[in-house]
């Protein structure tokens, strides 16, 4: 399957790492848009958030509590962060495997552009 975060948790492309188990990978995007800008995904591929399935759903809970914990870690949490997920064209997604925006570092705006 041609998926370009496939091909990371396969390691044919080499991700800058944040946080990985079993279930989830979390590294840095290549086009930060802000201080700390991580991609949280589940290892199993799901192409988009209409695709997940009643047996995702802890999976996808994984996500959310991977970005809490990195949040935390990073020193973050209690000033606060984005989290963004985005689905299809009119949504903004560029790469077809769920994952989740984790920003942090800066003041976000609302409503989103
Ligand atoms: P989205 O537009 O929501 O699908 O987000 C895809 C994200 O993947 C964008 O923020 C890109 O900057 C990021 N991205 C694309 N290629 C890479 C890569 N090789 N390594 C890390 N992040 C990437």
């Amino acid at each position: 399957m041609d998926c370009l975060f496939c091909k990371m948790v396969d390691r044919d492309i080499e991700p800058d790492i944040a946080y990985e188990d079993d279930h989830v990978l979390a590294f840095h995007d290549v086009n930060p848009q802000a201080p700390t800008h991580i991609l949280i995904i589940p290892k199993k591929h799901i192409a988009t958030l209409n695709d997940i399935e009643e047996g995702d759903l802890a999976l996808i809970g994984r996500l959310q509590h991977t970005a809490a914990r990195l949040a935390r870690e990073l020193g973050f949490a209690e000033d606060g962060y984005r989290v963004v997920m985005n689905c299809n064209d009119h949504g903004g997604q560029s790469v077809y495997h769920v994952h989740m925006h984790l920003m942090g570092g800066r003041r976000f705006t609302w409503p989103a552009g």
